[in-house]
């Protein structure tokens, strides 16, 4: 065997003792940087073998690693990536394609093209809409809000990407009040500032009160609008009213931007459709793949109903690709931030096509199944709320006080048993729990709801 053939081999089998492991070993590891910086932290001036490296790699990382591909990790809201998308994404790794444009790759062209018309079709996106496959929900929104710009200041007869916005008539941006924080950080990168964001206040879910909507809209002087909805909120899943919100921001020429990292994916399980009635109105949508798809970091998908916008957002020309554009299919670079950039949708096309569309409703019920299973046995506990209605994956958990609650967490995230984060609701401190893996179990609930319990019964913490 050659020695790339036989570290590629040993990598794999590495990955795979992993992956078995993962579900056994303790959901969050004992870190020491200390260590790790003194075993592999300086650099040497002699080679050693790729062999050697891999395993002084995996020596120090594997250790540390956290267990988010295992069933029983509920923090942030982290998938799980299935079998066929991580050996894709090792393909892709291994092919080492350039997915820029289809001169390059013509493989990295055709499956993006595919995988992304088949998410418009699961999502129940319109069929013409553009899409760009990006790094994340970030990556996404920024992206969208890109096209976004470029739109409604063409409108008004101003070409934001030769001529910037020094100068440019002034875009209003309406904003749910519980928006995720990358649409302020696509607002400061795309020069608009983060402070333009006019909040909109919500409900006590987190979901965009109407009347404040068009209240906003109202007020303000009528020009270029961007208004940004959102498709499951990042603590309690909740999501806007779309067939009230849209119309009304259209009213107002508005062009509107659906952030839904992992809540737009609820429209593909038949049994949440309905939350997301009326969203293919909007003018453009975020989602991502490393989240409730169960595809490996890092993959997320714009998509615009405005291609031409899209394209005048994010493509550019140079001499050297003149005359050797291939226009009989799309170019993948031409719909993200990304020049030179990974062949990323092969590991979307081998979750879809692994799956297929039974499979991902029942990816996307399953989680909304064992949610609802979390908050029906933790409620059921005395001194124990649940503040949010569990429409999809996430539970919002509060042990009495702010104390309390963040102690618990503690010692639910040392137990090693289950790992779930903390945040802020509304002014409360809440344990927050996502369920995003395809490979939770009602017996991973089951435990997991047992290391909270004896975190909160212990009297030390
Ligand atoms: C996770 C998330 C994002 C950001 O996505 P990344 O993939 O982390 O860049 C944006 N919006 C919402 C609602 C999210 O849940």
């Amino acid at each position: 065997m050659s020695d790339f053939r036989e570290l590629l081999t040993h990598s794999a089998s590495l990955i795979a003792d992993y992956r078995e492991a993962v579900a056994v070993r303790p959901v969050y590891p004992e870190v020491d940087f200390v260590d790790a910086r003194a075993t592999i932290g300086s650099l040497q001036n002699d080679s050693i073998s790729a062999r050697a490296v891999v395993d002084e790699l995996v020596g120090v990382v594997e250790p540390m690693l956290v267990g988010n591909t295992g069933p029983r990790y509920f923090g942030f809201v982290v998938g799980g990536a299935l079998d066929a998308a991580t050996a894709a994404d090792m393909l892709a790794v291994g092919w080492d394609q350039n997915a820029f444009n289809t001169v390059m790759s013509p493989g990295a062209a055709v499956i993006e093209e595919i995988a992304g018309g088949w998410i418009k079709e699961l999502l129940g996106l319109p069929l013409q809409a553009s899409f760009g496959f990006a790094t994340g929900g970030q990556g996404a929104n920024t992206v969208s809000l890109a096209a976004a710009r470029h739109f409604v200041l063409n409108k008004v007869g101003w070409d934001v990407e030769k001529d910037g916005l020094f100068g440019a008539p002034r875009v209003r941006v309406v904003v749910t009040g519980e928006r995720h924080a990358t649409i302020d950080t696509a607002l400061s990168i795309l020069g608009f500032g983060s402070n333009v964001a006019e909040p909109v206040l919500v409900n006590s879910q987190g979901a965009i009160d109407i009347s404040d909507l068009t209240r906003v809209l109202e007020r303000g002087m009528q020009g270029p609008v961007i208004v940004c909805l959102q498709a499951g909120n990042v603590n309690t899943g909740a999501f806007d009213d779309f067939v009230r919100a849209i119309p009304i921001a259209h009213q107002h020429n508005a062009w509107v931007h659906v952030d839904g990292a992992f809540g737009l994916w609820g429209a593909a399980n038949p049994a949440t459709r309905y939350l997301l009635e009326g969203v293919e109105q909007a003018d453009s949508w975020a989602t991502d793949g490393h989240k409730l798809l169960n595809v490996p970091y890092d993959c997320g998908y714009a998509f615009c109903a405005h291609p031409d916008a899209h394209r005048a957002a994010t493509s550019y020309s140079a001499p050297y690709l003149k005359g050797q554009e291939e226009d009989e299919i799309r170019a993948p670079g031409d719909y993200v931030l990304e020049s030179s950039r990974r062949a990323r949708g092969f590991a979307t096309w081998a979750a879809l096509r692994q799956l297929g569309r039974t499979g991902i409703a029942e990816l996307v019920e399953g989680c909304c199944a064992i949610a609802r299973r979390f908050a029906e046995q933790l409620a059921s506990v005395e001194g124990v709320t649940v503040l949010n209605d569990v429409v999809l994956n996430q539970v919002l958990v509060r042990f009495g006080d702010d104390l309390q609650t963040d102690r618990v967490i503690r010692a639910v995230q040392r137990s090693g048993e289950c790992w779930m984060g903390a945040t802020t609701w509304q002014g409360k401190r809440a344990m927050r729990i996502s369920v995003s893996n395809w490979r939770t179990t009602e017996a991973d609930v089951d435990r997991s709801v047992t290391a909270i319990l004896d975190a909160l019964s212990a009297k030390e913490f």
